[in-house]
């Protein structure tokens, strides 16, 4: 008899498709590589001692304050200033919901599993990635790094949803296609899915919470 009684799913590229083709189409449509905005965060990091991309998912940063940095740090590199305020546009019109995955969380609160979303996200974000998935019909809470000033892999972040839940982490499958932020789940006794793909995870998924 199992004692999983609650799925905690991660949203980007679980409940999407991959983020990559995102990033691939912010690349193609500014003509910004990867490689330049990876090294632009890289110097503000270094010289403020603080990750930007971080900061804006704790919510201690607007959208338009990062974007702004980030546009001045890409300026020295690409030699013009980008624009980068289509970015969240371009972004999420690349980003398709994960339909096999959505389904099968539906199924699972159908059959009777508590459901809670753990996501690192952006504040400005939170109106775009709702549209995509019928959120509240799924998930019974959300916890969004941005609106709790804390984000994965940080315990603190698991143990406040847990909290809110009102259940134990050993009741819980923790789902999320970052293997860190797995391992900081099953450090506090969740059991963890790594998302690669549908091919992979669906199958996981179901022999753990759907057996027989
Ligand atoms: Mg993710």
């Amino acid at each position: 008899m199992s004692c999983l009684t609650t799925v905690i799913s991660d949203f980007g590229g679980v409940l999407t498709s991959p983020l990559i083709g995102s990033f691939a189409a912010v690349q193609d449509t500014t003509g910004i590589p990867m490689e330049s905005l990876g090294r632009a965060i890289g110097r503000i990091e270094k010289r403020e001692g603080k990750h930007p991309l971080y900061e804006l998912e704790l919510g201690r940063v607007p959208e338009v304050e990062f974007l702004a940095k980030l546009a001045d740090e890409l300026e020295t590199e690409l030699g013009h200033r980008p624009e980068l305020h289509r970015f969240r546009e371009i972004y999420f019109e690349a980003l398709q919901p994960n339909e096999p995955i959505i389904s099968l969380m539906a199924e699972l609160k159908e059959d009777g599993y508590r459901m809670g979303m753990l996501t690192n996200n952006i504040r400005e974000w939170e109106p775009l990635w709702r549209s995509m998935l019928p959120v509240d019909e799924i998930f019974e809470l959300v916890v969004d790094s941005a609106f709790v000033g804390l984000r994965k892999p940080d315990p603190a972040i698991y143990e406040l949803t847990l909290e809110r839940l009102g259940v134990a982490a050993g009741e819980c499958v923790f789902l999320d296609d970052i293997e860190l932020n797995c391992a900081a789940a099953r450090e506090l006794g969740m059991e963890a899915v790594h998302y690669r793909d549908n091919e992979q995870a669906i199958p996981e998924l179901r022999e753990l919470l759907l057996p027989g």
